[in-house]
């Protein structure tokens, strides 16, 4: 069986220079060059994996098919390659720990000191390996969180140094770096970069590609100068010149021959031919829209668009197909009352309220959600949001004043969203929400079954708490219908309006499923409908 090409992306000089992009990128090349490919993030905390992490800390935290908590760069990889990604293709540093001292409480290393080097290399080198060992794939791009020179990522950088000692020309280093522009001097700086790749060499690692992150376009004289400084030929140095769009990436990294570069330093055979046709399509569609709409979204991490990231994308995705731009307008659902509903919502053509956890703000999306249901206003609602808007049906129509969920309010009368039978015996907060993906049959006749075009689809979760069947015939006979079932264990995962021209609250999470290639029904019609609103 074939074993995998190991590609590794590291960072050096700062954090937030795009190595996920840039990964994402060249494995969007590399699959329109016919090649297949897989990217996996290794990241250097100690948690066991993001899913504890506030995203004030981290940003989203993204869930894969198979129901791993992951870090939300792997959500940038579905989104260019359109390929699903699992456990394997995101590791921490708690995750390898917990792996070998798990081993060792065995007895597996008896007798011997279990030490960094080499029982957490090795470790680290069995994870990546595990991807290239199926045989499914001709690349593997292993990116590796946080900054060369960090404490936490020596490991890392020493595991890859043993893998291109032993894999030769099988692998390859693409190092990411950044090279200022000083106003003051008028010139590009190339010395933060000569040092991060010394910072490499010290650690026994030659980078064989150098991609600089830039405001400015690299003259052949900077491009030589990097190149003599940082032992690398000319042609390996790559220019990554700050974008419009994320989604204009990979065109720039084609112009500038990453993947070309990539194939040479692993001896890898390839032709001329790339067909990038289709994402040349979404680009020039993106940037030539022929409308516009505002939607609100309405959460409670507003200051920091990383925290609903997959949403973000997934409303360009949709703007694409309804050739319009979907400006957001974050609304604090903390600064909500009944008061200023107008103020915040009289100038959008919907209202999506985000996932979350916790009560803080919850009023506010509940007082949102009347809004949006009493003007007709076109409504999205996913997880906690889909949740609310369960609520505020069960309080403002059915007239259960005190309706609410057990998360929020656990003595309530009216309990319409309740922790989930198999949650009530869970202790433990890592890992053990309802996670991944579950079927959905969707009804005849609904506005989501014709969006979907299907009816049995299949969605990605992340929740404790469920719609309470104790009150779903209520909830029918007065127009909020239950119109996506998990057939299994018979739970109410779509929720429509019938007296509505769209309102929809999902329990799962649609934006984890939007790629450029297949951008979400869903987002897609309610995109349709805020226009369709809007141009009233
Ligand atoms: N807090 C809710 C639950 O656990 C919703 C979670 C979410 O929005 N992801 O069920």
């Amino acid at each position: 069986m074939k074993e995998a090409k190991y590609i590794f992306v590291t960072g050096g000089v700062t954090s937030s220079l795009g190595k996920g992009i840039i990964s994402a990128s060249l494995a969007k090349l590399l699959k329109s060059r016919g090649f297949s490919v897989t990217i996996q993030k290794l990241d250097p905390y100690i948690n066991v994996d993001p899913g504890t992490l506030n995203p004030y800390e981290h940003g989203e935290c993204y869930v894969t098919e198979d129901g791993a908590e992951t870090d939300l760069d792997l959500g940038h990889y579905e989104r260019f390659s359109n390929s699903p990604t699992s456990q394997a293709n995101n590791v921490t540093t708690g995750r390898i720990y917990q792996h070998v001292i798990n081993m060792e409480r065995r007895g597996e290393f008896l007798g011997t000191t279990v030490q960094v080097i080499p029982h957490i290399t090795d470790e680290i080198k069995r994870r990546i390996r595990l991807l290239g060992q199926t045989g499914q794939y001709d690349f593997v791009i292993t990116e590796i969180g946080g900054t060369v020179g960090d404490i936490e990522s020596f490991p890392f950088i020493e595991a890859i140094r043993q893998m291109r000692w032993e894999m030769g020309r099988n692998c390859a280093v693409v190092h990411l770096t950044l090279v200022p522009f000083l106003s003051a001097a008028g010139e590009l700086k190339t010395k933060p970069t000569q040092h991060s790749v010394k910072t490499m060499l010290e650690q026994g690692v030659q980078p064989d590609i150098i991609v600089c992150r830039t405001e400015h376009h690299l003259n052949e004289g900077i491009r030589n100068k990097i190149a003599q400084f940082c032992n690398v030929e000319p042609t390996s140095v790559i220019e990554s010149i700050d974008a419009d769009s994320i989604y204009d990436v990979p065109v720039l990294m084609l112009q500038e021959k990453l993947d070309i570069e990539v194939l040479r330093k692993t001896n890898t055979p390839y032709s001329d031919k790339i067909d990038i046709t289709n994402w040349k399509n979404f680009l020039s569609r993106l940037k030539n829209p022929k409308a516009g709409v505002t939607i609100a979204l309405v959460g409670k991490y507003v200051e920091l668009k990383d925290a609903y990231k997959s949403i973000h994308e997934s409303f360009i995705h949709a703007g694409v197909v309804n050739e319009c731009s979907v400006r957001i307008k974050h609304v604090h659902s903390e600064q909500i009352n009944k008061d200023n509903l107008n103020m915040h919502f009289h100038d959008v053509g919907g209202i999506l309220v985000a996932p979350g956890f916790g009560s803080r703000g919850i009023e506010g999306k509940i007082l949102a959600i009347e809004y949006a249901r009493t003007n007709k206003l076109p409504f999205l609602g996913i997880c906690l949001g889909m949740q609310c808007a369960v609520i505020e049906f069960a309080r403002n129509v059915l007239g259960y004043a005190d309706a609410h969920s057990t998360e929020m309010n656990p003595k309530t009368s009216a309990p319409v969203i309740d922790l989930m039978a198999s949650q009530r015996k869970v202790h433990d907060m890592g890992g053990t929400m309802r996670l991944g993906a579950y079927p959905c049959r969707l009804k005849p006749g609904t506005k989501v079954a014709a969006l979907y075009g299907e009816e049995l689809v299949s969605e990605r979760h992340r929740h404790r708490f469920e719609f309470n069947n104790t009150y779903r015939k209520q909830f029918e006979d007065n127009g909020m219908i239950p119109v996506g079932i998990y057939p299994e264990d018979d739970l109410v995962e779509i929720v429509e309006l019938k007296e509505h021209p769209w309102f929809v609250g999902v329990q799962f999470h649609p934006e984890y499923k939007s790629t450029v290639a297949r951008p979400h029904p869903l987002f897609a019609g309610f995109v349709a409908a805020v226009l369709v609103h809007s141009s009233r």
